[in-house]
């Protein structure tokens, strides 16, 4: 993956050879996160993108507490998606005014430590109004809110759809203007429009399509709204390449849909801020997952690196988070990267289940025990994602370099 430089037949992460990294690390398997590649992301979007959109880090992609903290200081805000992750958010430095609170089933709990901490929650309920109300009259403090709205229209080609059709996500379009009265009626500070249709997808056109509907619907909503709408959430769903065949995202439809967006938001709704929120888009790139050979076996003609990190560790390159069809993230032997003697191997973990398989009948440098095995793209749903648990076997690190 170009991404990362090649010094010596080595793989350099956070400028340092794999092998010295792993020497540094300590032990493996570890996930590794680079802050210049996170930093570059971050830089190359903003000159993709009009200067006036907010970009938010949702984290989690990847709740890593320094790599939280490093992201904070580059975007317009921070979007949680529990008191927990609001927790690590607050602790990273992150502005409450810019953090926003997202998700169904918020407790009690949760809402009072949401309206204490001066945050933005995203109404997903008409029960969280209620909620909401008492956490502020409580607290004697402003009970912030945007309404989160199932739109009735879903984003096309998307890994994951999170909006149109019956969804456990947000309010259904139609109950909205319902749910806006309440908000007035209870005396919330409402904001402003949260619309979030889908992750992981490819194609501009989509997401352009998805976001000027999602950018309509607001407009419409807005009119019936109980203040002046401050802020409408277009969500986002930025997909990177995993797969042969996969292309980077095309930056310039989305730009110029949005600055049309935001032309339109400069007339008919000047004191709205447009903001677009992103995970797995903002870190997936820039982060490794590092294991080490610990054994070579060759079972009835198939060669096998059983290594020491697997599927507890990394749910999503076995295959088992939200893939149909099981296919291969981008993987390496990180210390043999200029090696010419190749061969087709599977690389799988120390767990008693066939589905401990990183890496599925690939042409690889041959590889010993020792060796270190990389899967590229590992950056978001990683560790968070991964059943750790299971089977016992330590943790992986996690390292920002
Ligand atoms: C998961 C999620 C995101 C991040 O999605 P990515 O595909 O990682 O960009 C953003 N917003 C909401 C509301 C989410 O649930």
């Amino acid at each position: 993956m170009s991404q990362f430089p090649i010094v010596n037949g080595e793989l350099v992460v956070g400028g340092m050879t794999l092998t010295r990294l792993a020497a540094r690390a300590g032990r493996t398997p570890f996930y590794a996160y680079d802050r210049q590649l996170l930093t570059r992301r971050v830089t190359e979007l903003r000159t993709a993108l009009p200067r006036e959109i907010k970009l938010h880090y949702a984290m989690k992609a990847n709740p890593m507490p320094a790599l939280v903290c490093h992201m904070a200081g580059l975007t317009d805000g921070i979007d949680v998606a529990s008191a927990g992750e609001l927790q690590v958010a607050l602790n990273a430095g992150a502005t409450p005014d810019n953090i926003s609170f997202a998700g169904p089933g918020k407790t009690q709990a949760e809402i009072r430590q949401a309206v204490a901490a001066g945050i933005l929650v995203n109404l997903e309920s008409f029960r969280e109004v209620a909620l909401l109300a008492d956490a502020s009259q409580a607290l004697g403090l402003p009970a912030r809110v945007a309404v989160r709205v199932n739109p009735a229209f879903e984003l096309k080609s998307s890994g994951m759809k999170m909006g149109g059709g019956p969804k456990q996500f947000g309010v259904d379009a139609e109950q909205v203007p319902e749910l806006l009265q309440a908000i007035g009626s209870a005396g919330l500070a409402f904001e402003g429009f949260h619309l979030f249709a889908g992750s992981q997808n490819l194609k501009p056109g989509a997401i352009a399509e998805a976001q000027q509907r999602s950018f309509a619907l607001a407009l419409e909503l807005a009119q019936l709204a109980p203040n002046p709408v401050r802020s409408i959430n277009l969500g986002g769903g930025f997909g990177i390449p995993y797969f042969p065949g996969d292309r980077p995202l095309d930056l310039g439809p989305i730009g110029d849909n949005l600055s049309a967006i935001i032309a339109e938001a400069g007339q008919r709704l000047p004191n709205a801020e447009i903001v677009i929120e992103l995970g797995r888009y903002l870190v997936g790139d820039a982060g490794v997952y590092v294991c080490r050979v610990i054994d070579r076996k060759v079972s009835r003609g198939q060669t096998y690196l059983v290594a020491d990190g697997g599927l507890h560790h990394h749910l999503a390159a076995s295959g088992n988070f939200g893939q149909v069809i099981r296919k291969n993230y981008p993987a390496a032997i990180g210390n043999r990267m200029s090696a010419t003697n190749v061969e087709t191997v599977s690389v799988v973990g120390p767990l008693c289940t066939p589905l401990d398989v990183l890496v599925d009948q690939m042409t690889l440098p041959v590889a010993h025990e020792g060796d270190l095995v990389v899967i590229f793209q590992s950056g978001a749903y990683g560790a968070s994602v991964s059943p750790e648990f299971f089977l016992g076997h330590p943790a992986a690190l996690e390292i920002l370099v």
